[in-house]
C-alpha cells in the first residue's frame, strides 16, 4: 500500500504514462535519471528502450521490489536514499549529460527544484510530475500572483515550459490537488549570468518575504535609493513586479559592493 509519509501517489493511467516518456525521449547518449521510481510506473516504459537508467528511490521496500523486477534488475542502476541529500556529481559521466524526470513526492518539490539547480550545468533537462500550483510558479510571469522566489531562481536557471495538466484520477491514491508535468532545460549560456548564486537566492528571500511591500522595504538592508537609481529599478514596485534579469542586477550589485 502507498505510504503517507513518503508521498506515494503512483501513476496509474498509461496514456499520461506515454505522453511523459514520450516528453522525456529516453535515449543512450545521456546518462538517464529518475527520482521517485516508485513501482515502476514510468521506470519500465523509459527503460525500455535504453541500456541503462539510474534511479534514487528512499523507500527501502520498493528499493527490495527494483532489485528483483524480472527485466529491470539488469538495467537498473539502484541508488536507495535521499534524493534531497544525493549528490548528482557522482553520475556525471564523461562528455555525457544527464535528463533526470520523476513523479515527485509534492511535499519535497520546492527544496529539490533548489538541489538540483545547484547541478544544472550537468543536465540537459529535466521532466517532473508536480503540483499543478508549483508548475504555475515556476513558469509565472512577472506581475502575476504566482511569481515568486522559486519563480525567479527556476528561470535563473532554466529555460520552464508546461507540459500537461494530469487530474487526480490519473492516480492511485488520488492525490488531494491537481498535478501538471513540467519540462525545465537548463540554460548552457545563462541570459543574465549572476556573481554569486547563492547571494541571488538570499536576496529574492528577502525580497519575497513581504509581498505586499515595496522593493525598497524588503530590501532597505541590501540596496539604497542611490542603489536602485543607479540600476534604473523602481523601488516603490512590490516585489512580484521585477523580472528575473533584473534581480540578477540587483543582486550583482549587492556583490559589487561587498567586493570593492
Ligand atoms: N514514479 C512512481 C509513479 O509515478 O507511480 C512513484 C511516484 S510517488 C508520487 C513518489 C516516489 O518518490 C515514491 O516511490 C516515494 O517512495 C519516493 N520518494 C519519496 N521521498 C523521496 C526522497 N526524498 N528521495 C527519493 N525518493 C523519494
Amino acid at each position: 500500500t502507498a505510504r503517507k509519509r513518503f508521498g506515494q501517489n503512483f501513476l496509474t493511467d498509461s496514456n499520461v504514462i506515454n505522453r511523459i516518456v514520450g516528453a522525456i525521449a529516453p535515449d543512450n547518449d545521456h546518462v538517464m535519471v529518475e527520482i521517485g521510481p516508485g513501482l515502476a510506473a514510468l521506470t519500465e516504459p523509459v527503460a525500455e528502450s535504453i541500456d541503462k537508467l539510474t534511479v534514487v528511490e528512499l523507500d527501502k521496500d520498493l528499493v527490495e521490489r527494483l532489485k528483483t523486477h524480472p527485466f529491470l534488475k539488469d538495467k537498473l542502476d539502484i541508488h536507495q536514499g535521499d534524493a534531497l541529500k544525493f549528490d548528482f556529481n557522482q553520475l556525471v559521466e564523461e562528455g555525457k549529460q544527464m535528463k533526470v524526470f520523476g513523479n515527485l513526492p509534492y511535499n519535497i518539490s520546492t527544496p529539490l527544484m533548489f538541489h538540483l539547480f545547484e547541478f544544472a550545468e550537468h543536465i540537459e533537462n529535466m521532466h517532473f510530475m508536480l503540483q499543478k500550483e508549483v508548475v504555475l510558479r515556476l513558469s509565472a510571469s512577472p506581475g502575476t500572483k504566482a511569481y515568486g522566489r522559486l519563480t525567479v531562481m527556476a528561470q535563473y536557471f532554466c529555460q520552464v515550459m508546461p507540459v500537461l495538466e494530469v487530474p487526480p484520477g490519473c492516480f492511485t491514491p488520488p492525490p488531494k490537488v491537481d498535478s501538471a508535468v513540467v519540462r525545465l532545460v537548463p540554460y548552457k549560456q545563462k541570459p543574465w549570468p549572476c556573481k554569486d548564486v547563492d547571494l541571488l537566492r538570499h536576496l529574492c528571500t528577502t525580497a519575497f518575504n513581504m509581498r505586499r511591500k515595496t522593493l525598497r522595504n524588503n530590501l532597505k538592508q541590501m540596496l539604497t535609493d542611490d542603489d536602485f537609481k543607479l540600476l534604473n529599478i523602481d523601488s516603490t514596485k512590490r516585489p512580484e513586479q521585477i523580472s528575473v534579469e533584473q534581480y540578477v542586477a540587483m543582486a550583482n550589485l549587492v556583490f559589487d559592493k561587498k567586493s570593492s
